[in-house]
């Protein structure tokens, strides 16, 4: 059976109260794949967040962690922090982060590895910009990201990450990426992940794809053999939205 993970990015949305509301609107759905389903919330609602989804089999995560354990680093929360609030998940490397916050392959790679060693997974997003598709080195430039990314990480390790490829052209646009598109993306990642450790640890490695996903899309998306899921920003911000696709996640299974 093909496995799936669908994760929701609220981004830089919601208060404590607005996630615990969500919280129980998703519940109330009964997801048939609530343990293939997550929430990544910013770190204020995190703690209100996972009580809420207690006892669900819905995870909960961060969107950005820093690799140090502790010390003179104002502004920044350690992956022992998180794990004091039980996260199950914690997204690095989303372009925003990368675009805006200035973060590297280097601090990525650091990031995944405190992470891992905490034994919370990472979810680890990598994708090109529109210049670098239409230059025609799309796949050059995330077999670059995933190696660098991937670096001193041994093949168990490897395997606990699950890699979004989200084009940056498609979030948060409207523009999806097609389902051949993506999954040609997808597929090619699986290839370098077989090639940096071997065939076992691509061909079990969860590969989502993040860009405008809805539910209109999300089940032609997800039907594609390389794509195991979805990283969704603006359609995880309404439990209907966000049910819906996790529920055509479900329909394939
Ligand atoms: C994202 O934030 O990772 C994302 C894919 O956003 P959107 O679904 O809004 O394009």
């Amino acid at each position: 059976m093909k496995k799936f993970l669908i994760a929701g990015n609220w981004k830089m949305n919601k208060t404590r109260a607005e996630a615990v509301q969500f919280a129980e609107e998703l519940k109330a759905k009964n997801l048939a794949n609530a343990k293939d389903v997550c929430v990544l919330a910013p770190f204020t609602a995190l703690a209100d967040l996972g009580c809420a989804l207690e006892g669900s089999g819905i995870g909960f995560g961060a969107q950005n962690v820093h690799f140090k354990e502790s010390g003179a680093y104002t502004g920044e929360v350690s992956v022992p922090m998180l794990k004091d609030l039980g996260v199950d998940y914690c997204v690095i490397g989303h372009s925003e982060r990368r675009e805006y916050f200035a973060e590297t392959d280097e601090t990525v790679n650091l990031k995944l590895k405190a992470l891992l060693e905490a034994g919370i997974t990472p979810i680890l997003c990598v994708g090109e910009s529109l210049e670098v598709r239409e230059e025609g080195t799309a796949q050059t430039f995330v077999a670059g990201q995933v190696v660098a990314d991937f670096e001193g990480i041994g093949p168990a390790d490897a395997a606990k990450i699950v890699i979004a490829y989200e084009p940056i052209w498609a979030i948060g646009t409207g523009k999806t990426a097609t389902p051949e598109q993506a999954e040609e993306m997808c597929a090619f990642i699986r290839g370098v992940i077989s090639g940096i450790y071997d065939m076992a640890t691509g061909d079990s490695m969860l590969i989502l794809y993040g860009g405008s996903m809805k539910p209109s899309n999300a089940k032609e998306l997800l039907e594609k053999p390389d794509i195991n899921g979805g990283l969704i920003g603006g359609a995880s911000l309404k439990a209907d939205d966000f049910a819906a696709i996790a529920e055509a996640a479900a329909s394939l299974q």
